[in-house]
């Protein structure tokens, strides 16, 4: 069981972080912000897949006035990235962002600080600080000889000092890397120190598989620690990747569920059905179904019900038939070509009024 910690509370448009709230899943666009049809219809695809929040790099003031039309077409929080320059993040106050993020030592002077944060705190924004290793400043570089945990941590805390400075207290930190040692061992050092919710992710993770990896491994291991109240996984390609990610880690831990999880056995000599192939096919025929159920599917009688016992439903093959199981008990047999319909009508029936449409087509 993990104790979350006991972080503050911020609200990004009507979305609570922080504060045991179940943790966020985000994500970031990859189109152009300015290409408004096309960062809608990422976000609405982002949206469908679970995003719960989203963000937008702001590079120019164009990016930053397409933020009040994208925002008529979405329905979950925007966020606005924004580098170097405070008025982009002015403007994107203005033209209805839900939260910022930038690093308050790169838009300028103390002024300019002053300025976007009293922007945010008059309409109620958050601004997270987002630390990244690979522009950390040069006198945090020079002082502990290159990127450590003790500069990160740095960094993040002189960066939140600044807008603390000017009684901003809606904030988010982030310290992204690629390294999860350094990453894991920057947080422990924060989280002594800030009462702010964390956003957690590695940075630039990689590419799909081996990125989602890496992320499991990171943050898997803060989570653990009780760490993390908002995540985005940081993958290559398709962002909707990083939202699939983002579910199993957060249900792998046990923090969140998300509709069906099937569990499959790893297959070996005995195996008498294709457990890749039906597993994967209920995947996709229950992906839309958001009720809680856990569906297994193993190889063989021998040892299928009872490992998957905590299975709510379950197929396990046997000498050309295979036996259909609930709670690791034996309810029936069936023909290897009724084997699916057979577990979609055991979910079908655990849920029937649930459905938003037909399981079996
Ligand atoms: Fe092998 Fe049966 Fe275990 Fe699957 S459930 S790995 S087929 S012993």
């Amino acid at each position: 069981m993990i104790t979350r910690a006991n972080t503050s509370v911020v609200h990004i448009g009507g979305v609570p972080v922080g504060g045991g709230h179940p943790i966020k899943i985000q994500s970031m666009t990859n189109t152009d912000t300015r290409d408004i049809a096309s960062t809608v219809a990422q976000i609405k695809n982002l949206q469908a897949a679970g995003c719960e929040i989203i963000r937008v790099a702001v590079p120019d003031m164009e990016a930053a006035s397409a933020i009040t039309r994208i925002k008529k077409e979405i329905s979950i929080p925007l966020v606005a990235d924004i580098h170097f320059d405070y008025k982009l993040a002015l403007a994107a106050v203005k033209n209805g962002a839900d939260k910022l993020r930038i690093n308050p030592g790169n838009i300028g002077s103390e002024n300019r600080v002053r300025q976007v944060a009293e922007a945010a705190k008059a309409c109620g924004l958050p601004i997270r600080v987002g630390v990244n290793s690979g522009s950390l400043e040069k006198e945090i570089l020079a002082k502990y000889n290159g990127v450590t945990a003790q500069g990160m941590a740095e960094s993040a805390l002189k960066n939140v000092a600044l807008l603390e400075k000017f009684g901003f207290n809606d904030i988010v930190v982030s310290i992204k890397t690629t390294d999860v040692s350094l990453m894991l061992d920057a947080h422990k050092i924060l989280a002594k120190r800030l009462p702010y919710p964390l956003h957690i992710g590695l940075t630039e993770a990689g590419t799909p598989y081996n990125g989602a990896i890496r992320s499991a491994a990171g943050l898997g291991a803060l989570l653990s620690l009780g760490l993390g109240d908002t995540v985005r996984v940081s993958l290559s390609g398709d962002p909707v990747a990083e939202i699939h990610a983002a579910k199993e880690i957060l249900a792998a831990m046990g923090l969140r569920r998300f509709g069906v999880k099937v569990i499959a056995c790893p297959t070996c000599g005995r195996t008498d059905i294709d457990v890749a192939g039906i597993a994967s096919r209920l995947e996709q025929k229950l992906a839309h179904v958001t009720t809680p159920i856990t569906i297994a599917v193993m190889g063989c009688v021998v040892n299928g019900p009872g490992e998957a016992r905590e299975a709510d439903v379950g197929i396990a093959g046997g000498n050309g038939k295979a036996v259909l199981f609930r709670k690791g008990e034996v309810v029936r047999t069936v023909g290897v070509d009724e084997m699916e319909v057979a577990v979609l009508g055991e979910v079908e029936g655990m849920i029937t009024n649930l459905f938003q449409k037909p399981i079996v087509d």
